[in-house]
């Protein structure tokens, strides 16, 4: 059997000595009343993407979801397990989080394998491509916006526009347009550029995005 990675090892002990013990009756406050987050994040899996770090999150504080390309999938019901789904549910009906924010980034693997219709290619992949097949349509816009366009320019176009397509999915659930009807929830969309540390924000009404 293979041993637990050392280096995270010492890492944790690093955290329970400089983040966790002077915060112990924080922890202890959080595991007696539970979690009572304002914001759930769906950010990609990304290791360069951390939300808790970006938005400086304390626990307790955000209620995140990471996937391959930060994606929100259609509502639907059928299948059999829907983590995503699930997750947002949750967030939505149970903790009654007020913000739901969809964040992409710069340089999104998952994108370019999506622009790049590359993702079979790249391993065998059983699952990936089926999972980027969600930016099908939003790619067929991104192509034909800008014949000129270079690949960076149309890589960053297409991780913009996810974000964009993940939002349209939220509206599919029927709890998530019943809680922005009834104005306990709003959605929101934002981008992480890693270069720069940039984050800008989707500005709904003009459907483009602004940095902070
Ligand atoms: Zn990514």
């Amino acid at each position: 059997m293979s041993s637990f990675p050392e280096k995270l090892a010492d890492r944790f002990r690093r955290f329970h000595h400089r983040h966790f013990l002077p915060k112990a009756e924080e922890y202890e406050e959080l595991a007696a009343y539970g979690q009572n987050p304002e914001a759930m994040v769906i950010s990609c899996s990304d290791s360069r993407v951390d939300p808790e770090t970006i938005f400086s999150a304390m626990p307790g504080e955000l209620f995140v979801v990471r996937n391959v390309a930060n994606l929100v999938p259609p509502y639907e019901t059928g299948g059999k397990f829907h983590g995503v789904s699930s997750a947002i549910e949750f967030a939505v009906l149970n903790l009654r989080v007020k913000h739901l924010i969809v964040m992409g980034h710069s340089g999104c693997g998952g994108v370019k394998a999506a622009l790049d219709q590359s993702a079979a290619i790249q391993t065998d992949a059983q699952f990936i491509s089926r999972w980027m097949s969600m930016l099908d349509d939003a790619r067929r816009r991104v192509l034909a916006a800008d014949q000129n366009a270079s690949h960076s320019e149309r890589l960053s176009a297409l991780e913009k526009e996810g974000v964009k397509t993940s939002i349209q999915h939220l509206r599919t659930f029927p709890f998530i347009i019943d809680a922005e009807n009834k104005g306990r929830l709003s959605l929101h969309g934002a981008y992480f550029d890693i270069a720069s540390g940039t984050l800008s924000v989707l500005n709904h009404s003009r459907n483009e995005f602004f940095p902070l």
